[in-house]
C-alpha cells in the first residue's frame, strides 16, 4: 500500500451525500470526558494484538503534566514562537534517540514568524519490521493570546491543578494555551516513552508548526519535500480525546469593496451612497438563505466613509466607499461553490439596486476530506481503540494544519489532544485527557510498525 492508497485527492469522488447527512460538529467540544465504553476484554484483546507480546509503556502522568505546564507558561502568540521552538529542539535532543536530528526550516519570513517550523527526524529503530509505515505527527507552536481586559502584556501565566486533575488558569486572567500545548505535551511524552521502552518503531517525523492560528501559515509554506516518503500524518490539535477528524472545511476569506459616487451632503441625489449599499448587502448576506447545513458565512468587518487626518469623520459628503469583510466555509467543494455563487450574486444584485460598483476578492484555503476507509483514518481508529478509547470519526467546519498536509499529498487526520474551551480564559485540560491522548499517540506509533495491523488495513481498505 503506497502513501496515496485510499486517500481521496482534493475531494474528488467522495460521496458528499453521506457527509451532508452527518450532524455538524466542531472540534471545540466542551466535554472533557472520554468515551471508555469499550469492554475491558475488547480493550485487552486490542492491546495485545497491537503491542504483540509487549505491554504498552505506562505513562508517567506527573512528568506529562510538567511537560504540559512548562510549555503552557511560554507566551508565544502567532509570529513569536521562537522560545517554544527552542524548547522543542532542546526537549527532543535531550532524549538522546539514536540518529535523531532537529531542523528549523526556512519559512519564518513567509509565515511572518521569528522562527521556522521545527522538524524532528527519528529514524526507524533497528528492530522495526521492514514494511513499517513512516508517520508524521504534528502540533502547532503558537497560541491564541487571550488576556482578560486590563491584564498587562507581561503578566505571567498562572496555572493550577485541581485535586480532580483539571489543569487551568489559576485566576482566569490569561488562557493556558491548552490549544495546542496539549499536542506538544502528549507527542513529546509518547516519543520519550516509546523510545525509552525499546518498542520497535518505524520512521517518525515530528513537526511543530508556526502561525497556525492566524491562517495555517507554517503548514502552508512547508516545503512539500518534508512529507515525501511518509505514509500518514496525524495532527494532535485540540478537542476531545477519541476524535478522529477526517475532514476539515474549505475556508474563504473575502472582501467586498463598494465604490459609489460622492456628492455634497446637501445634494444627496447627485451621489451614489456606498454606505447604504453596504448596509443593504450586509443585511441580505445575513438572511436565512445563508444558513444551510454544511455551510457557514460570517460577516466580520464593515467600514465606510472618510476621515480627516486628525481622525474626525467627514460628515458633509455622501460616502463613496465601503468595505465588507468576512469568511465563508463549506464542508465540501460543492458547499463552497454554492456559497460563493450566492455571495457573488447577492453583491451583484445589491450593486445594481444602488447603482454602485461592488468587486469581491476571495482568498481560499483548500479543505480536505478523507474517505471513511482511508488507511490513515483506520490506523487512527485502531490506535484509539488500543488506547482504550472509543473513536469518534467526524468531519468539522474548522480548519487546521491538516488542510495543508493533505494538500501536499500526505493523508492526515486530526486527533483530539484533550484541549477544552479553547481560545478563552477558561481554557483547560485534564490529567486523564493528557494521559489518554499520550496513549493514543504511543498506539499510533506501535500500530504503524505492526505487520498484523498493516495486513488488516490492506484488507479493510481493499488495497
Ligand atoms: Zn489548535
Amino acid at each position: 500500500m503506497d502513501s496515496s492508497a485510499g486517500i481521496t485527492p482534493a475531494r474528488i469522488n467522495v460521496p458528499y451525500g453521506a457527509d451532508k447527512s452527518r450532524p455538524r460538529e466542531d472540534s471545540l467540544s466542551d466535554n472533557s470526558k472520554t468515551d471508555t465504553d469499550i469492554s475491558t476484554e475488547e480493550k485487552d484483546q486490542l492491546s495485545i494484538s497491537l503491542w504483540n507480546d509487549r505491554k504498552m509503556p505506562k505513562v508517567d502522568s506527573k512528568r506529562l503534566e510538567e511537560t504540559f505546564i512548562s510549555a503552557a507558561k511560554i507566551w508565544s502568540p502567532s509570529g513569536q514562537e521562537k522560545e517554544m521552538a527552542v524548547k522543542m529542539k532542546t526537549d527532543f535532543e535531550a532524549m538522546k534517540i539514536p540518529g535523531l536530528t532537529v531542523q528549523i526550516d526556512d519559512v519564518a519570513d513567509k509565515a511572518g514568524s521569528d522562527t521556522g517550523n521545527v522538524i524532528v527526524n527519528i529514524p526507524a529503530s533497528l528492530d522495526a519490521p521492514k514494511d513499517s509505515k513512516a508517520i508524521c505527527i504534528s502540533f502547532h507552536l503558537d497560541r491564541v493570546p487571550v488576556r482578560a481586559p486590563g491584564v498587562p502584556e507581561d503578566e505571567p501565566v498562572q496555572i493550577e491543578r485541581t485535586p480532580d486533575g483539571t489543569i487551568r488558569s489559576k485566576d482566569s486572567r490569561t488562557n493556558i494555551a491548552a490549544d495546542d500545548r496539549t499536542g506538544y505535551a502528549v507527542v513529546t511524552e509518547a516519543i520519550r516513552n516509546i523510545t525509552k521502552s525499546g518498542i520497535p518503531h518505524g520512521k517518525i517525523r515530528v513537526i511543530g508548526f508556526v502561525s497556525e492560528e492566524t491562517g495555517l501559515h507554517g503548514a502552508k509554506h512547508l516545503d512539500p519535500r518534508y512529507v515525501q516518503g511518509f505514509d500518514y500524518g496525524f495532527e494532535m490539535d485540540g478537542g476531545k480525546v477519541g476524535n478522529v477528524i477526517r475532514g476539515g472545511a474549505g475556508i474563504h476569506h473575502f472582501t467586498a469593496v463598494i465604490t459609489g459616487t460622492s456628492a455634497p451632503s446637501i445634494h444627496p441625489s447627485q451621489g451614489k451612497n456606498a454606505l447604504l449599499a453596504g448596509i443593504d448587502a450586509v443585511s441580505r448576506l445575513s438572511s436565512d438563505d445563508f444558513k444551510q447545513s454544511g455551510q457557514l458565512l460570517n460577516i466580520s468587518n464593515f467600514y465606510s466613509g472618510k476621515r480627516y487626518d486628525n481622525g474626525r469623520s467627514v460628515t458633509n459628503a455622501v460616502p463613496d466607499n465601503a468595505e465588507i469583510a468576512g469568511e465563508f466555509r463549506g464542508k465540501t467543494r460543492e458547499d463552497e461553490d454554492a456559497l460563493k455563487n450566492r455571495v457573488k450574486s447577492v453583491l451583484e444584485e445589491t450593486g445594481k439596486a444602488h447603482g454602485v460598483e461592488i468587486s469581491m476578492k476571495d482568498e481560499s484555503m483548500e479543505g480536505y476530506l478523507l474517505s471513511e476507509n482511508s488507511p490513515a483514518v483506520k490506523l487512527a481508529e485502531i490506535a484509539t481503540k488500543a488506547a482504550g478509547i472509543k473513536p469518534k470519526t467526524l468531519t468539522t467546519m474548522g480548519g487546521s494544519d491538516a488542510n495543508y498536509m493533505n494538500l501536499k499529498g500526505l493523508p492526515t487526520v486530526v486527533l483530539g489532544s484533550g484541549a477544552f474551551l479553547q481560545h478563552t480564559e477558561r481554557e483547560y485540560t485534564t490529567s486523564n485527557a493528557l494521559v489518554s491522548a499520550t496513549r493514543v499517540v504511543m498506539s499510533l506509533i506501535a500500530a504503524a510498525a505492526n505487520p498484523a495491523v498493516a495486513a488488516a488495513l490492506m484488507e479493510t481498505c481493499g488495497k
